[in-house]
């Protein structure tokens, strides 16, 4: 007997049957005797219909107002699935994500926690009840509604299982865990057994949506055992923990793709001692996360600089680079956001130097170009053509995986 967090994503709850299936799983593990959290996403596409539905009314509206609307979305299937268990003849009570004590910052559209006054929740454990929490969602200093981001209803589920100190914190989503690639891409992925937290950071941070990023990073830091699981199948899920079994042959424990990258590329910089120092920190002073960046050699006193950062900051950092061209000398800008990043992710690469190499013979021999290129201790990312991005997962997957899957 113990406490555990299961945490279901929108499909897992996407109409009438899914709930009434999710209320099955939460009640037969009721029943065998373990206190039970349940942290849920909106139903089905919920989320983007609402975002859509802002959209028709103003294309520009305030991050607070966002939040108010977008939290709706994890409110009505956390009602649905408290009626569905209460035709089960269970004890249960849905909360929002104030009423469960999740405190965040007050950045709007992207808070972080950062504490869960968790007495409600004890107190209605300690009565019994099954206790239904809406995901992606808290409350800042201001008792305004904030939400934590896309897919920010993975860190709920671990951000309770930390304060709670849960036994064990499931995620249960539409596939049967954490795979070598995206299944949905690569017919050939294979799923893991276990993974370890390091690794799985760095997969779901390049693009692998399986877990939210921060949920990994929050599960790492508190310890928190760790599963991904599917609410359909019944079969064993995916362990996430410190220390994991590995795949000794191939090095690498999984292949990520993301789309939403954008690169800017400034042209003819004179190339003198601090222009680095100058074009970065002025992006850091305005929120643009920065992510590869490449310098090129300097020719007859200039040099280029290209670099990434999500889709939606493009804009706002070519501008503030046009608006400082007066202490920033280069020629022009090239932005481009039709390109994507493939990743290979593995702690097995660090003591095998050959990983990167493998990588790009498999994109060379698929005749896919390859425009910038960022390596660390666990990663190797390259940047594609967007048309190239998922031919590019297959081919590498293909490479260093062929020999396991036949292919
Ligand atoms: P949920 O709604 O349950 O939160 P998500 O859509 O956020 O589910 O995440 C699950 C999806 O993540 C899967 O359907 C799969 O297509 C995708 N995915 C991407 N990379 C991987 C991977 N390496 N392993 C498993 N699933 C992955
Ligand atoms: N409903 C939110 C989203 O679609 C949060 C989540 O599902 O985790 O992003
Ligand atoms: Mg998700």
């Amino acid at each position: 007997m113990g406490l555990i967090v299961q945490k279901f994503g929108g499909s897992s709850v996407a109409n009438a049957d899914r709930v009434r299936n999710v209320a099955r799983i939460i009640t037969e593990t009721y029943r065998r005797g373990h206190k039970v959290v349940v942290v849920l996403s909106a139903q089905g596409d919920t989320t983007d219909d609402l975002i859509e539905k802002a959209r028709e009314i103003n294309s520009h509206p305030s991050k607070r107002e966002m939040d108010m609307l977008l939290s709706t979305g994890e409110q009505i299937s956390c009602a649905l699935c408290a009626m569905a268990i209460e035709n089960l003849g269970c004890p249960v009570v849905s909360l929002t994500g104030w009423q469960a004590g999740v405190r965040t910052d007050s950045a709007y559209g992207n808070a972080r926690i950062k504490r869960v006054d968790a007495e409600r929740i004890r107190a209605e454990l300690d009565r019994n009840a099954i206790v239904i929490v809406t995901g992606f969602q808290g409350i800042n200093k201001y008792d305004d509604i904030t939400t934590l981001g896309r897919g920010g209803s993975d860190t709920s589920a671990v951000a309770l299982a930390a304060a709670l100190h849960a036994d064990l914190c499931q995620i249960y989503t539409d596939v049967d865990g954490v795979y070598t690639a995206d299944p949905r891409l690569v017919p050939g992925a294979m799923k893991l057994e276990e993974i370890t937290f390091d690794e799985m950071l760095e997969l779901a941070t390049l693009g692998a949506q399986v877990l939210h990023n921060r949920s990994v990073e929050m599960a790492k830091r508190y310890n928190v055992n760790l599963e991904v699981i599917s609410s359909f199948s019944g079969q064993p899920g995916t362990k996430v923990k410190e220390v994991a079994k590995t795949m000794e042959k191939t090095h690498i424990s999984g292949v990520a793709k993301d789309k939403n990258v954008a690169r800017l590329a400034l042209v003819g910089l004179e190339d003198e001692p601090g222009i680095a120092f100058k074009i970065f920190s002025l992006l850091a002073k305005n929120n643009i996360n920065v992510d590869i960046i490449l310098q090129s050699i300097g020719r007859e006193d200039t040099k280029d600089i290209s670099f990434t950062v999500v889709k939606s900051d493009m804009e706002a950092a070519r501008k503030i680079l046009e608006e400082h061209r007066e202490s920033i000398h280069y020629d022009r800008i090239d932005v481009s956001d039709n390109i994507a990043k493939v990743s290979i992710v593995g702690a097995g690469m660090i003591n095998n130097p050959g990983v990167a190499a493998t990588m790009f013979e498999a994109l060379f021999n698929a005749g896919i170009n390859i425009h910038m290129i960022s390596t660390s201790e666990i990663k190797v990312s390259v940047l594609v053509d967007a048309a190239d991005a998922d031919r590019a997962v297959q081919v590498v997957h293909d490479k260093f995986y062929g020999e396991l899957t036949g292919k």
